[in-house]
């Protein structure tokens, strides 16, 4: 079946996505911009990456800008939002989507791989928010998306770090909805199940992800378009009343019990 095109609702917003240049960002990055935004492609290390999607937005007609950062930095984040705005000349929607994996068993994990991941992950959000909070307080107008994970939720063998770290976005949203609703900013997330992007490559690298696919209700994995779709909409108008949810984009494995089958 053919997708009818979607109107354009996000004509005339801003919008900065980090970690845009691969996975779930990228995709988020080239649906807001088909809603008609101008978006801010936000990378780390990905130069070429961010700039084939500033290209591919510029050929669909849109305006784009690539900008370095690590969004683990408080001061770059700062750097960040502002050069965003100065470019664009504006920001309307935070999406804070980037986000690494260090797995491993808490008796072997590193110090190092410990706290990278809460600076990246969680960190990158806080950094990013309080970054861009005083410009949509000032314009009393904003909308962030955070992009956690069903594993905030939930546990899973070898990724404490992670799992903690997203389950700080979850907390961090709704504490953050809480704040910012009385200047007119909504504060939402969205929590991907399984998406095959570069992050999750070593997981589905054994079977081609069959094992993980028979628990999930749908069969099937999120694709970055299916994830990003659910970000837009929460970017956009059509979710107004929505601040400090948890948009779960799970296929339906969160609605299971997690016992494998009843024999019947
Ligand atoms: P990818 O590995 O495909 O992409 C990660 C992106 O984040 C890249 O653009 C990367 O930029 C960027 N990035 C990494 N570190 C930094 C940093 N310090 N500063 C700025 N940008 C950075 O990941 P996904 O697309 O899969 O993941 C996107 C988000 O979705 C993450 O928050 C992840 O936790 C979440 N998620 C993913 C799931 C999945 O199954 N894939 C499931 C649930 C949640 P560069 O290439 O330049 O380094």
């Amino acid at each position: 079946m053919t997708r009818p095109e979607p109107a354009p609702r996000l004509h005339g917003r801003v919008a900065l996505v980090t970690g845009a240049s691969r996975g779930i960002g990228r995709a988020t990055a080239l649906r807001l911009a088909a809603e008609g935004a101008s978006v801010a492609v936000n990378y780390r290390a990905g130069a070429a990456a961010a700039g084939e999607v500033v290209a591919e937005i510029e050929a669909g007609g849109g305006k784009a800008v690539a900008i370095a950062a690590d969004v683990g930095d408080a001061d770059a984040a700062r750097r960040l939002i502002e050069q965003a705005v100065a470019d664009l000349g504006g920001l309307d929607i935070l999406v804070n989507n980037a986000g690494i994996a260090r797995d491993g068993l808490i008796f072997n994990l590193a110090p190092e791989d410990w706290a990278e991941v809460m600076r990246t992950n969680f960190g990158g959000v806080f950094n990013c928010t309080k970054a861009a909070m005083s410009h949509f307080m000032a314009q009393r107008d904003g909308v962030i998306v955070n992009v956690s994970s069903v594993m905030g939720e939930a546990g899973w063998i070898g990724e404490s770090n992670y799992a903690a770290s997203k389950a700080a976005i979850n907390s961090f949203t709704r504490c953050s909805a809480l704040e910012l609703a009385r200047f007119g900013i909504r504060v939402n997330a969205v929590l991907p199940g399984f998406t095959p992007t570069d992050l999750v490559a070593g997981l589905v690298a054994k079977d081609g992800g069959r094992t993980i696919k028979q628990q999930i209700p749908c069969r099937e994995f999120a694709s970055p378009e299916q994830v990003a779709d659910v970000v837009t909409f929460l970017a956009g108008p059509n979710s107004a009343y929505m601040t400090g949810s948890l948009l779960r984009v799970d296929g339906g494995a969160g609605a299971a019990l997690g016992l494998g089958r009843p024999k019947l």
